[in-house]
Formats: structure tokens, sequence, C-alpha cells
């Protein structure tokens, strides 16, 4: 267009002629393509996952946080201070596939990290799939893939919207970190080999690396090791020196580096390779990049969230933070091509000593302790004078049923599960639901029901949930996540980009509500079983209009289960862009 304005005047004419055909004919590729209702989108959403973080850290530290990391989202974007998962299988799985399919577990069908598989007579992950295996390293092993998800996600929609088009990627330490975000359609999910750390992916996306990742692990892993964590005052927390772990191995990179801020600094690191050579953002549709941050998790597990270690993971991340923000908007050409969200699969409990010390009853039971104890309640019970294994496995509070044992004694689903879940409360659990009372819908009408009915799936063979007492964990030492107490369930929701009012929003929110957020703003559909609503709180007011059969602007629209919303003021600190 400028070059047509600078011809002169008596070539104009026949100038604006040719430019208005140009532009007809592009506007004719674009609708042809994938429609132009994407001509208004952003380039690129970016979604960062913190694996492990609580909400109440980013009021804990704000005064401490530099600009343009949290404070991005915090001053700059749409804030939501209350946000909590409505389910009480709060872990690393059911986590990433509830924000990014819209759905619980009972939509979505991941309930656990691991369970018990019938079939195999073993556990097996929420990812592994035998009919795929590991790129990038030899193993032996069965590589990863969604196929476990009984729901697709807002990347599996993107590209049925775009046909294609949208580029969708999952990069974390862990397997099922990396591959539930990238959904079923995603171009590549990227995670680590543990003991090595290169990066690594299955053949469930391709029979090979690229070539960048490939030169990415030749290049790039040494120089996280034999490296120093110091906090802001200097202090060295850890080092990246190689050691020995306690099985008298050597220690691995998952263990050696994964539990410092090193990992998140290699993750970003990864992130940013990726951007550039997938040309992130360039296309012709809109991308998506997930970035799930493991290490928080790895180092929250041994030192609790009250550590002075944590402190210094989150203003390290808050830093790293910063930095990718920066790359991102310069990757496509400012912030304002890019729509970013923060949030995290789940929380985490206090140390059962720091709890205990403030009077808090709180314990780290043992899980195998606690396992033997209601395998032997059981056996006394079902059948006397021998010892059977009947729970395979105890996931505090979760019990995976070995059926054979149960149907050799003729003892029905049903039974079994009901005799495994007191057996449970005689542990000290507080309750229990089984898994085929959940399977009929029938728990009592409470939030506490309504929790436990979220967190059904029909995978996972037999097995009973048990109802923590709070600030019980299964952990005999460090800290652990997995009940439906708000510790585990509080996470950061943060949104920032163009459609977002800035403010901080103390209305109601779940993880649930971020797909469907950014769904209904990219103009697509939600995923399959989405049940989250749009936050239309906090878009600016020609967006609210956008999201078609909105309410009012100021009513917050029913979700399913009208009772659980508690009445809200719109409560919005109007803050400026950056
Ligand atoms: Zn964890």
């Amino acid at each position: 267009m400028r070059r047509c304005l600078l011809v002169n005047y008596t070539a104009m004419r026949f100038s604006l002629r040719r430019c208005l055909l140009l532009l007809f004919l592009l506007a004719g590729v674009a609708a042809s393509g994938f429609g132009s209702a994407y001509n208004a989108r952003p380039k690129l959403v970016v979604i960062i996952v913190i694996d492990q973080f609580r909400g109440d850290y980013l009021e804990r530290y704000r005064d401490q946080f530099g600009e343009g990391g949290f404070r991005l989202l915090l001053d700059h974007g749409a804030y939501f201070t209350d946000c909590n998962y409505d389910y009480a299988n709060t872990r690393t799985a059911p986590g990433h596939a509830t924000l990014f399919s819209g759905a619980y577990s009972d939509g979505h069908g991941i309930m656990a990290n691991e369970w018990w598989d019938p079939q195999k007579k073993k556990m097996v992950t929420s990812v592994q799939d035998d009919a795929t295996t590991i790129v990038g390293v030899a193993s032996t092993g069965p590589g990863s893939s969604p196929h476990n998800l009984l729901a697709d996600t807002l990347g599996d929609e993107l590209k049925l919207a775009s046909q294609g088009k949208a580029r969708v990627f999952g990069v974390a330490l862990k397997d099922r970190a990396a591959v539930l975000p990238a959904g079923f359609a995603g171009d590549g999910a990227y995670w680590i080999d543990p003991k090595t750390g290169a990066w690594i992916t299955s053949t469930y996306y391709r029979r090979e690396l690229p070539k960048w990742v490939a030169d990415f692990n030749s290049s790039r892993i040494e120089k996280y090791w034999n490296q120093e964590w110091k906090d802001a005052n200097g202090k060295v927390l850890r080092s990246t020196a190689p050691r020995k772990n306690k099985n008298g191995d050597p220690a691995t990179f998952y263990e050696v580096v994964g539990s410092t801020p090193l990992a998140n600094d290699y993750e970003f690191d990864f992130a940013r390779e990726l951007a550039e050579n997938e040309k992130l953002g360039s296309g012709p549709a809109t991308d998506l990049l997930v970035v799930s941050l493991s290490a928080n998790d790895i180092l929250g597990h041994q030192v609790g969230p009250d550590s002075p270690e944590m402190q210094a993971m989150v203003l390290a991340t808050d830093k790293q933070l910063a930095d990718f923000f920066t790359f991102v908007g310069h990757q496509v050409g400012g912030l304002a091509n890019v729509w970013l969200a923060l949030s995290a699969d789940h929380g985490v409990a206090p140390l059962p000593s720091v709890a205990g010390a403030l009077h808090i009853p709180a314990e780290g039971l043992g899980n195998e302790k606690l396992r033997v104890q209601i395998n032997s309640a059981l056996s006394a019970k079902l059948s006397p004078g021998r010892s059977v294994e009947f729970v395979r496995a105890l996931d505090y509070p979760v019990a995976w049923l070995d059926q054979d044992a149960f149907t050799s004694l003729k003892i029905s689903e049903e039974a079994a599960e009901h005799a495994a879940g007191e057996a449970m409360e005689q542990a000290g659990l507080r309750g229990y639901f089984t898994r085929t009372q959940l399977a009929k819908g029938a728990v009592p009408a409470s939030e506490l029901g309504q929790k436990y009915m979220h967190s059904y799936s029909p995978l996972g063979g037999w097995y009973v949930l048990g109802v923590p007492t709070p600030y019980t964990i299964g952990a005999a030492s460090g800290t652990d996540h997995s009940s439906p107490y708000t510790y585990d369930t509080h996470v950061p929701l943060a949104f920032y980009g163009i459609p977002f009012q800035p403010g901080t929003y103390r209305t109601h929110s779940e993880p649930v509500d971020m797909a469907v957020t950014f769904a209904s703003l990219l103009g697509i559909n939600a995923p399959t079983h989405a049940v989250g609503r749009v936050l239309v709180e906090a878009l600016l007011a020609t967006h609210r209009a956008d999201s078609s059969a909105s309410p009012p602007a100021q009513t917050i629209p029913p979700r399913k289960h009208p009772d659980q919303i508690r009445p809200v003021s719109l409560v919005a600190t109007q803050r400026s862009r950056p």
C-alpha cells in the first residue's frame, strides 16, 4: 500500500487498481485457505504451566518480583486470584489434561500419573503407549502418546479450525507434561531422557529427531552440569556437579539438574530453539506453544513450599519468565501479537514438620507402610491365615486393587472396593469413594462428592479414592500433593494479551476455564468435553461482545453447578499495559 501511495499522479489510477486487485487476491487466498476469521487472531499463544506452583506464591513473593516476569501478567494482564481445581486428584497428568481439555478427569479420562492395568497386570503411566517407541536415545521401553485421553484439547481444536495450519508444541522435562498439552494433533512434544538430559520424543510424532534437536543435544547439555545455584545473596544452594544417588549409582540429569532453576533455563533454552527453528508465530494461523516447568515440582517435593530454596526457585522463575517473554515478543514482532497464559497443574502441602510446628495436625504416612497395613486388614477379613496382596499399589490416597485376588475369592468389584475402602478408613483415611460408586454417579450432593465425581475415570481397573485427612501425605519424607484441599487445588490463572482487560479478578475461576476462554477468543470450538466458562469479566468490552451469546458484560454465566459459584462483585483494579 505504501508504495502505491508514493506513485506520481498520472500513474495513480492504474496503480490503485493494481493494488486493489492484489488485495482482493490476497484476501481470496486467505479465505479459501482456512477462513478469514483468523485475520485478527494472535500469531502465537504461549501457555506456561508451572509444575507444582501454589496460587498463594504470587502474593507471597509479589514485592520481590522484577519487571516483565510474573508481573507482566499480574500488573498488565488479567489475574485470577482464586482459581482452584474442582477435583481431588491433584497430580501432574490430570492437571495438564484438565488445563488443555477444559474438562475434569470424568471428561478427559486422566485421573492419575500411573494406574493399574488389569490386562497387563502392572502399573502403567498415563501416556505410555506400547504402539510407539522413544526417539532420540536408545530405549527398549515404550514411547509416549496422548492415546489415553478421552477428550480433545485446545490445540486439537486449533488444528481442526485451521485445517492443520496452526502448529502446536509441548515442552517439559516429564513426558506427561509435554504430551497431554500437545493433544492428539500436536506437531511435537519434547521431554528429556532422565539419565542424560537429552531431549527426546516418540514415534507418535516422528521417526527421527529434527536436526536442530540433535544439534541441541550434542552441544548444550554439558553446560548445565558443574554449575552452582546461588540465591540473591550469593549463597550456594545447590551444585550440579556429578554425584552418586542414594542407591550408589551416578545420579541422573533429572536428579541433579532437575531440582534447580538450571533445569528451567534448560527448558527455556530449548523452547527458544524450538520457536526459532519451527518459525512459531510466522505461519498463516495462530500457533500454540506450551512450556511446562518441571523443576519447581522436583525441588518442591524435597524441600516443601515454605523453604528458602523454594523462595529462591520462585524468584529465579520470575527472571526466567521475563527473559522468555522478551524473547517471545522479539520472535513475533512484539507482544501485541501474542496471548500469554500462566497456570499450574497443582499446588502442594506444607512439610508435615512445618504444619506440625504450628500445631496443625500433619503427617507423612509412608505409602508402603500404609499399603502393608491395608493388605493385612483385608487378608484378615477375606483370607484368614493367608496374606494376599489385594492392593497392588498405593499412591496415597488412591489404592489400586488386584482384581484377580478378589475374583478368585468370588468377590465382586463393588464388594472388593468397599472392603478396601473400609480398610483404608481403619488405616486413618477420612473416607473413600469407590470406582463402582463413581461410575454410577452415586455420590452425595456435596462439594466433596462433586470433587470426587470429577476425579472419576473408566481407565485403571478397580480402584478406591481415599479421602485424606488434611495435611497428611503419602510420602514418608519431603512433601506431596494429591488431595482435594486448597493447598493442592489453588493455582495461578493469569492472561496477558490484547483481548484482556488488565486487572485483578477475585471471581470464581477454575483451570477448566482457560481453554474455554481461549477457544472463544480464537473463534473456535471449545475442546470436546469442556465444562469451563468464558471468563467474560476479564475481557475488554469489544471482546466480550465477540464471545457470542454472552450475557450482559457484568454478569457471570452460571456453570453446570450454579450452587458452587460464590456470589461476587467484580473487583478489577485497572492497570495499564506497558
Ligand atoms: Zn509432584
